[in-house]
C-alpha cells in the first residue's frame, strides 16, 4: 500500500491531470466571449475567423457562461481512482452513505406494482402536497396550502425553478460566499448577475446585515440564504434571519431560503425558516427543501418549493413546460417517507453529531489550519490560507499523494480553504484525518 508521505508516482500523475483539466476548462469558460469561442480562435468565413466548428459555435452564450460542478468532478475523480483499485479516503461526498430506509423503497415498489406509472399534476400528487403542507405546519410553523407547494426533480431543480421564476436579464442576486456551487451558475443561466458577499470565519461564515446592505444596489432582485449551509455548516439564528429579513423587506428583495439540511442541526442550534418570522417575510420568501439529505434519497431526485401563491403559480408554469412532474413512483416513496416512522432521521442526526465532534477534535489540533465548529449539515469548511497553496493545488496534492479526496474551496468561491465531509464511516474519517494531519504537517 502506498504510504501518504511516500507519494505514489503512478497514481499522482493521473489525479493531477484530471483535476487540473477540470480547472483549466473552468478558466476557459470564464472568458468574456465563452469557451467555444475561446477554444476556436480561427476566424469565421465572412467574419474574423477562417475556420469554425458548427457544433461548438451553436452552443448558446447562456450555457457558455456556466461552469461544470467541481464537487461532482472531484467525487468522480475519487471514484475513478477507487475503481482502479486505489485506496482513497473520500471526504468529498455530498450525500449520506447509508441506504434509503426500506419502508420508503417498499412504497415506491408498491406504487409501481399498482401501475402508478403515469403523469401526475405538475406540482406533484395531491397526497404528497398535502403531507408537505402538514410538514411545514408542524416542523416550520408555516401555513402553505397544497397548491402553494411544487414537488420537483431534487432541491437543485427547486432552487433553479425559484430563480427562473424571479430573476430577469441583468438582475442581481446576492449570494453569501462560501456558497453552494450551483447558486451562481443557476443565476447566470437565468440571465442574472451573482453578487458574491465574502463571509468571514469570525462571523461563523454568516453574512452580516451590514454586508447585505453594502452589497445591495437598485438592481438587486433576490438574496439566497442557505441555512444550515453547504459548505460551512453555518446555521443562522432567528435574530440573524430577522435582521437580514428586515433589510430584504425594505427593498422588496425576494428571499430564496434553501433549507435542504434542515434536519441536520446539532448542539444548541435550531433550524428556523425565515418565512415563519413574519407575514411580510412569508410573502417575500420561496422556501426550498427536499428528501435527499434527511431521508438519504439523493438518487430519487425529489425536492420542493413552497411560496406565496403568485410565485407558486409561476413555478408551476415552469414545471408545466419543463419536467411536467417529478418522477411518479418516487413521489409515492416520498409520501411514505413523510408519513412513516421518522426515527431514521434522528438516528442519522445522532450518528453525524458523533462524527462531527470527532472530526472537530482532530481538526482543532492541527496548528496551521483554522476551523469553525459547524452547527449543521455534514461538512467542515477548513481555512488553509496559512499553507500558501491555492485550493486546487492543495486538493490535487492531498488526493494524489495522501489519497484523501476533499473539495477545493474555489468550488465554493473561496480559494483559501477546502471542504471536508463527514457523511462517511468513522473508519474512513479516522484514516482520512490521519493522512490530512500528515499533509498539514508537511506543508
Ligand atoms: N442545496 C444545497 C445547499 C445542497 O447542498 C444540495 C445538494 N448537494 C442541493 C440544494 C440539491 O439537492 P438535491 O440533491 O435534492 O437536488
Amino acid at each position: 500500500m502506498c504510504g501518504p508521505a511516500a507519494g505514489c508516482g503512478c497514481t499522482r500523475i493521473p489525479a493531477l491531470i484530471s483535476l487540473a483539466t477540470v480547472w483549466g476548462s473552468l478558466h476557459n469558460k470564464r472568458g468574456s466571449s465563452g469557451w467555444a469561442r475561446e477554444i476556436l480562435r480561427f476566424p469565421r468565413p465572412g467574419g474574423n475567423r477562417t475556420h469554425f466548428d458548427p457544433v461548438m459555435d451553436s452552443i448558446s452564450s447562456r450555457i457558455a457562461k456556466v461552469s461544470p460542478s467541481l464537487t461532482l468532478a472531484v467525487t468522480a475523480q475519487a471514484k475513478a481512482m477507487i475503481a482502479k483499485g486505489e485506496e482513497v479516503y473520500a471526504l468529498a461526498g455530498g450525500e449520506p452513505e447509508v441506504d434509503t430506509p426500506d419502508f420508503i423503497k417498499e412504497a415506491a415498489i408498491q406504487a409501481l406494482r399498482e401501475g402508478r406509472t403515469k403523469y401526475t399534476p405538475a406540482g406533484g400528487i395531491p397526497e404528497l402536497r398535502e403531507a408537505l403542507a402538514a410538514k411545514f405546519l408542524i416542523d416550520n410553523n408555516l401555513q402553505y396550502a397544497p397548491n402553494q407547494i411544487c414537488v420537483t426533480g431534487g432541491a437543485k431543480m427547486a432552487c433553479f425553478n425559484a430563480i427562473l421564476a424571479v430573476v430577469e436579464e441583468g438582475d442581481e442576486v446576492i449570494i453569501p460566499t462560501p456558497y453552494w456551487v450551483s447558486y451562481p451558475e443557476m443565476v447566470r443561466l437565468a440571465g442574472g448577475i451573482p453578487v458574491l458577499v465574502e463571509t468571514k470565519e469570525s462571523t461563523g461564515w454568516k453574512m452580516t446585515p451590514e454586508q447585505f446592505e453594502e452589497a445591495m444596489t437598485p438592481a438587486t432582485k433576490m438574496v439566497i440564504i442557505n441555512s444550515p449551509g453547504n459548505p460551512t455548516g453555518a446555521v443562522y439564528t432567528a435574530e440573524e434571519l430577522r435582521a437580514l429579513g428586515e433589510i430584504a423587506l425594505g427593498e422588496d428583495i425576494v428571499i430564496l431560503s434553501d433549507e435542504i439540511y434542515e434536519k441536520l442541526v446539532y448542539g444548541e442550534a435550531k433550524h428556523v425558516s425565515i418565512a415563519s418570522l413574519s407575514e411580510d417575510l412569508y410573502n417575500l420568501t420561496i422556501t426550498v427543501n427536499g428528501f435527499s439529505k434527511a431521508y438519504s434519497m439523493t438518487g430519487w431526485r425529489l425536492g420542493y418549493t413552497a411560496a406565496p401563491k403568485p410565485l407558486a403559480d409561476a413555478i408551476d408554469k415552469i414545471q408545466n413546460h419543463t419536467i411536467s412532474n417529478a418522477n411518479t413512483f418516487s413521489q409515492y416513496g416520498a409520501l411514505a417517507a413523510l408519513t412513516g416512522d421518522q426515527s431514521f432521521i434522528e438516528n442519522l442526526r445522532g450518528e453525524y453529531d458523533v462524527r462531527r465532534q470527532f472530526v472537530f477534535s482532530r481538526l482543532k489540533a492541527i496548528s496551521n489550519i483554522r476551523v469553525v465548529e459547524p452547527q449543521g449539515a455534514f461538512y467542515f469548511f477548513v481555512y488553509t490560507g496559512q499553507m500558501g497553496l491555492k485550493s486546487m493545488n492543495l486538493c490535487d496534492k492531498l488526493l494524489s499523494r495522501y489519497k484523501v479526496a476533499a473539495v477545493p474551496g474555489i468550488a465554493f468561491g473561496y480559494d483559501e480553504g477546502l471542504r471536508l465531509s463527514y457523511c462517511t464511516t468513522l473508519d474512513i474519517l479516522h484514516e482520512g484525518l490521519t493522512r490530512f494531519e500528515q499533509f498539514c504537517r508537511e506543508h
